[in-house]
């Protein structure tokens, strides 16, 4: 959970929390925009503020308790609460725990809150635009930002309550987001994150609609907004790709450094049967010789994924096809959870739970499999030199991410002598890896004549 900075003044003062992953960031970046275009103080404590808006998450159920628990606590501390975000579609539970929250509203509904907070404490003067930096105000540091590219999910993942709380595959057509792009990086932005619910189906709720952007046409769709934002000069980084035919067609992009060469592309599992059972998108077959064909073309391709483990119904020979998966595959960054029912979903009416030990057993054989594959992998990259981007000072060091670590989810680069060097946050430099752990990787700046 994190508050926003405290200037002092006599402006009306809002206090803001926010939960939940990438996608829910960005939200929270558009209303303090917007909250700071209308002369409201951002204020990092309960007791400055005059009111409180928790922007939630409720994917699964540890994120709707801990939701519930920041409402609580903003409800004890200062009694004046606006909820927003993805749990806001259940305004049923959020009653029901907390009657006395001001209002009630779900995720993008900007103004809801906005409607909520004027009603709660009135601005003290008409809006001016020109308050804002173009880029907006952002949580992340200045150097990276997320860019969100579609709401919602056409899809019915068994698992997954997402597209009953945030609807079908909404896209923001292509010239709408590539100019936000073109913003971030004249305020200052290095490194692009994309991300959707489903970052490969961009575009076909809008029958790939053509639009102009600069003096060129591109395509409402992942391959031609690729080639849109490399024309930024700055990292563009795709999360949340499923295994469709067409994620073949940016992979020569990757190749020719116009994206960086990293897919995060959650497989959720191996066996064709598991899979079906989840109704992932995407072919399911054919994942391993694709994954070779991509790093044949790009072979500095860096994958990340999540799988769950447990699913309803996985026998111990499907689990043991998962672990041969893990080995064939070579995936550089994993993340596994042991399945947890989430209400409402699809796959809790499934037979044959997996019991809570075995679930638990067959998570930490999967994660140790992993972390020796992860190790290695980091290890190959001892005595190479790697394009890194700074994201802080820390002491002598410079901490820095190379093209394979995404901000908050993958490993670091610690640069031994990055303060001796100069370094500053949101600088590309060259580091010559000296050595590596399970995760990250330690260097040295590689001066280049
Ligand atoms: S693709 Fe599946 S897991 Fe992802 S948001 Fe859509 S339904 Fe949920």
């Amino acid at each position: 959970m994190s508050m926003s900075q405290t200037p002092a003044s006599a402006n009306p003062k809002v206090g803001f929390v926010s939960l939940g992953g990438p996608k829910a960031l960005v939200d929270s970046e558009r209303i303090l925009t917007q909250l700071r275009g209308e002369g409201y103080d951002l204020v990092q404590t309960y007791d400055d503020a005059d009111v409180v808006v928790v922007n939630t998450c409720g994917f699964i159920d540890s994120a709707v308790a801990e939701s519930l628990d920041a409402i609580g606590e903003a409800m004890a501390e200062n009694g004046k609460v606006i909820v927003t975000g993805c749990l806001g579609k259940r305004a049923d539970v959020i009653r029901q725990a907390h009657p006395g929250v001001l209002s009630i509203s779900g995720p993008q509904d900007y103004a809801s809150v906005m409607d909520a907070v004027h009603a709660a404490v009135p601005p003290t003067h008409n809006p001016f635009v020109d308050l804002l930096p173009d880029y907006g105000l952002k949580l992340t540091p200045k150097h990276y930002a997320y860019l969100k590219i579609s709401e919602g999910c056409n899809h019915r993942c068994s698992f997954c309550i997402i597209p009953s709380m945030r609807g079908d595959l909404v896209s923001r057509p292509v010239d709408e987001v590539l100019r936000e792009a073109e913003k971030l990086v004249r305020g200052g932005v290095k490194e692009l994150l994309v991300v959707s619910q489903d970052t490969s189906a961009y575009g076909v709720d809008l029958k790939y609609a053509p639009r102009l952007w600069g003096n060129n046409v591109y395509e409402t769709r992942m391959k031609a907004l690729c080639e849109g934002l490399s024309t930024l000069g700055v990292w563009t980084r795709l999360h949340y790709v499923y295994p469709y035919p067409h994620v073949d067609d940016v992979i020569p992009l990757m190749a020719d450094g116009k994206v960086l060469p990293y897919l995060d592309i959650p497989f959720q599992h191996a066996s064709p049967r598991i899979l079906r059972l989840m109704k992932r998108p995407g072919a399911v077959d054919k994942t391993l010789e694709r994954i070779q064909r991509w790093r044949s073309i790009c072979p500095d391709l860096t994958l990340r994924s999540t799988f769950i483990v447990g699913f309803p119904g996985e026998t111990d020979a499907e689990f043991e096809e998962l672990l041969d998966f893990l080995d064939e595959a070579q995936l550089d960054r994993v993340g596994a959870f042991a399945y947890s029912p989430v209400t409402g979903a699809k796959a809790n009416e499934l037979p044959d739970p997996v019991p809570e030990d075995v679930k638990q057993e067959r998570l930490a054989r999967f994660m140790e499999r992993q972390a020796a594959i992860s190790e290695a992998r980091l290890a190959a990259k001892v005595g190479s030199v790697q394009r890194c981007l700074v994201d802080a000072i820390d002491g002598e060091l410079a901490i820095a991410r190379s093209m394979a670590d995404a901000p908050e989810i993958d490993g670091l680069v610690q640069v031994q002598d990055g303060r001796e060097a100069g370094l500053q946050p949101g600088e590309f430099v060259d580091v010559r890896i000296m050595g590596s752990d399970e995760h990250d990787l330690y260097g040295e700046v590689e001066y280049n004549d």
